[in-house]
């Protein structure tokens, strides 16, 4: 009996620590990391189907941005072709698939930033853009400004040679049925709530239909990180409604010191407490590592009643995915390609 309890001890500790020493083996191994929103992602609620076609979408954006960064190129290219990608797959909420706000109308924001120089570019609130993290991208580098929104940004990404599309382009049958729903739900609540700190009162509360904002950050050849995030915001926001993704520091951030973070979730939350900038900060001035710099801001948004996640890549090739929520589509690949790809907790 004794015996047989000593092996089974034995071979618990040597499974454990074959699992720490892989842990170690990936630490430092990361360059491209990405996200494709967090929220109330649950298994039992998924289709095999449904499952797939997600995990197709993802490994096929971080295929594209591998291969960027394979070839020699910049961060800032992988992250925007990876975005791109994401974009233009109606599964997210980014590009086509882009949520509708409380009027019927695809409002998109995006922004990236580049961690060596430290320059950045947002876009916000616009409508036509096909791609609005190549409009940030061209905002970051043909212009002296980091934020333009509406119809300026519009007209300043025809200009910079962007394609423009009509704005039906981006609607897709699912969001326009979330928001009737979230339309229906959120007047419910309305109608209960009084209190006046109560969100529930101003219309958004329905924050399990907003997941599929998506993100990337990257790490060059050359040791350079960037990041960058690109979203239609909340279902049933309100008209103008900017959330945290372009918000350079909120949403998105990257520093060559530190860190590259793209951030999702209910994006007033992430606004106030400066995410993205203070997991840097974290790791700048308190020396923290990235892992536990993400999980302090994530638990600070979670604090302050708000829910969502990030992800995070440091200078080293270390990375973290901590979110709150009951799943966030993400992924990652090694510096040798190793593809990984995870939805729930
Ligand atoms: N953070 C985004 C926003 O608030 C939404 C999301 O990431 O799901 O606009």
């Amino acid at each position: 009996m004794k015996r047989g309890f000593c092996y089974l001890l034995l071979a618990c500790c040597l499974m454990m620590s074959r699992n720490i020493a892989s842990a170690q083996k990936k630490a430092g191994q990361y360059v491209l990391v990405i996200h494709g929103g967090a929220g109330t992602i649950l298994k039992k609620n998924m289709s095999p189907e449904m499952e797939e076609a997600y995990k197709v979408s993802l490994k096929r954006a971080l295929e594209k941005g591998y291969g960027v960064l394979q070839s020699g190129g910049s961060s800032l290219d992988a992250v925007e072709a990876t975005v791109r990608v994401l974009e233009d797959d109606s599964l997210f909420n980014a590009g086509k698939g882009a949520v509708f706000t409380h009027d019927g109308r695809n409002e998109l924001d995006a922004a990236i930033m580049n961690g060596k120089t430290r320059a950045a570019g947002a876009v916000a609130g616009v409508t036509v853009i096909k791609n609005p993290v190549s409009a940030a991208r061209a905002v970051m580098e043909k212009s002296e400004h980091v934020m333009m929104i509406g119809p300026g940004a519009e007209k300043f990404a025809k200009e910079a040679g962007l394609e423009i599309v009509d704005p039906s382009y981006f609607r897709t049958e699912s969001r326009w049925k979330g928001l009737q729903k979230a339309l229906k739900e959120d007047s419910l609540a309305a109608a209960k709530s009084n209190a006046y700190t109560n969100p529930g009162k101003f219309g958004i509360i329905n924050k399990d239909n907003k997941f599929g904002t998506v993100g990337a950050v990257a790490l060059d050849k050359q040791g350079n990180l960037a990041a960058a995030t690109s979203t239609g915001g909340m279902t049933n926001k309100k008209y103008g409604r900017v959330g945290d993704s372009p918000i350079i520091g909120a949403g998105t951030y990257a520093n060559n010191n530190t860190v590259a973070v793209s951030c999702t979730g209910w994006g007033e939350y992430y606004i106030r407490n400066v995410v993205a900038y203070d997991l840097s900060a974290l790791m700048e001035y308190k020396g923290l590592s990235v892992q536990d710099a993400g999980k302090t801001v994530i638990k600070k948004v979670g604090d302050m009643g708000g829910d969502g996640g990030l992800i995070a890549l440091d200078k080293n090739g270390n990375m973290a995915m901590p979110f709150n929520t009951e799943g966030m589509y993400r992924g990652a690949v090694t510096k040798d390609g190793k593809i990984e790809i995870y939805i729930y907790k």
